[in-house]
């Protein structure tokens, strides 16, 4: 049966600006990099989606890529918007990127335009749409010259095929270069996304200062350490978890960390939250960041995770205990 959006659903999360544009996203947004492909189970995954809609969740990430199989997320996701949200378009943002091997050959890969072109068409037609809201660069490509990506970033703006343009994974002086190179043909670059969690500090070591200085908004993937700073793992390793497929996260990886992430879950304990809700809460501390992008297998983590929200601020007593525990 059709699914009809939730009336309240925009009391429920709150919405950030994002850098100095018009654009605001929702403090958390739901990305498609698992569980959505055609190997995953599509009625959870249309479920996951409106769920997420209903808790005021409008901005949906992709990548030409997310699957398995490469593309499948997009079409999957293409087949909830047509099925469900198709009169709903105006209050999605969707994203998608290019960047990584797509297909065979020289133009399936990387920065080109002619392959960034190529792969914009193809994610437009996969998720069944006229544009996109923001079009990424997905990493910077230390073979093609710098204007000629961003030749690409300009012609998705200029031919209608993307709203907003955003960067991946750059560092402070490609993003910089990029940005300046975008506002010389007249484009705000709108955003970048970069990896970010209280284990993978990164962008503190310039990239946030950078976007700071350029005004531009962070949206941060794995704020859970795909699901290690979730709390997935404290007890083992559960059947279905990410850990069991191993292909971007190992059981010996999420193991691992078990110690660090029992130690930081009391922390959680005493604030009242979960050890999710308050990792997700450290990342939205940071002023540049204006919205956590998670993942969720089911509707409950993402009600627990937009729950998060309800407690964002951190004492300087737990911000300095968490970061012994993570420097231990
Ligand atoms: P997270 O760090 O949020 O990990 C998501 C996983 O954590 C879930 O699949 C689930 O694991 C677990 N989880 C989520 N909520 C809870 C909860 N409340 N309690 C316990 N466990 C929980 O993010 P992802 O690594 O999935 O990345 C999010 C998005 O970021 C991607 O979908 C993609 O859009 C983007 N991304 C971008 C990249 C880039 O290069 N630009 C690279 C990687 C991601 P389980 O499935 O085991 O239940």
């Amino acid at each position: 049966m059709k699914h009809l959006p939730a009336k309240d659903r925009y009391q429920q999360i709150e919405y950030n600006r994002c850098g100095r544009s018009g654009l605001k996203l929702p403090l958390i947004s739901l990305g498609l990099w698992h569980n959505f492909g055609s190997e995953d189970d599509y009625a959870n995954a249309r479920k996951l989606a409106l769920f997420a809609f209903d808790k005021g969740i409008t901005h949906f990430d992709l990548a030409n890529n997310y699957g398995p199989l490469p593309g499948s997320a997009e079409s999957n996701f293409g087949k909830i918007l047509k099925e469900d949200l198709a009169s709903y378009r105006d209050e999605l943002i969707i994203s998608s990127k290019a960047g990584y091997t797509m297909w065979e050959g020289p133009y399936g890969d990387w920065g080109s335009k002619k392959y960034m072109v190529a792969s914009l068409d193809q994610s437009l037609q996969r998720l069944g749409v006229e544009y996109l809201d923001i079009f990424y660069s997905h990493r910077a490509d230390p073979e093609t010259p710098i204007e000629e990506t961003v030749d690409a970033l300009e012609y998705a703006v200029r031919s209608g095929k993307a709203l907003y343009v955003g960067l991946s994974k750059y560092d402070p002086e490609q993003t910089r270069l990029a940005y300046e190179e975008l506002g010389r043909r007249g484009i705000r670059c709108l955003i970048h996304q970069p990896r970010y969690n209280m284990i993978d500090r990164g962008p503190e070591g310039g990239l946030f200062d950078c976007l700071e200085a350029l005004e531009m908004g962070a949206i941060v993937f794995s704020p859970l350490e795909q699901g290690i700073l979730g709390g997935r793992y404290l007890d083992g390793i559960p059947s279905k978890s990410r850990a069991t497929r191993g292909h971007f996260l190992t059981e010996e990886r999420a193991l691992n960390w078990q110690r660090l992430s029992r130690a930081l879950n009391e922390i959680a304990g005493e604030r009242g939250q979960s050890l999710a809700q308050m990792a997700i809460a450290w990342v939205l501390r940071k002023r540049v960041v204006t919205s956590a992008l998670i993942g969720a297998s089911s509707t409950e983590q993402i009600a627990q995770n937009v729950a998060a929200t309800e407690k964002l601020s951190f004492s300087e007593q737990e911000l300095a205990r968490i970061d012994q525990i993570v420097t231990e």
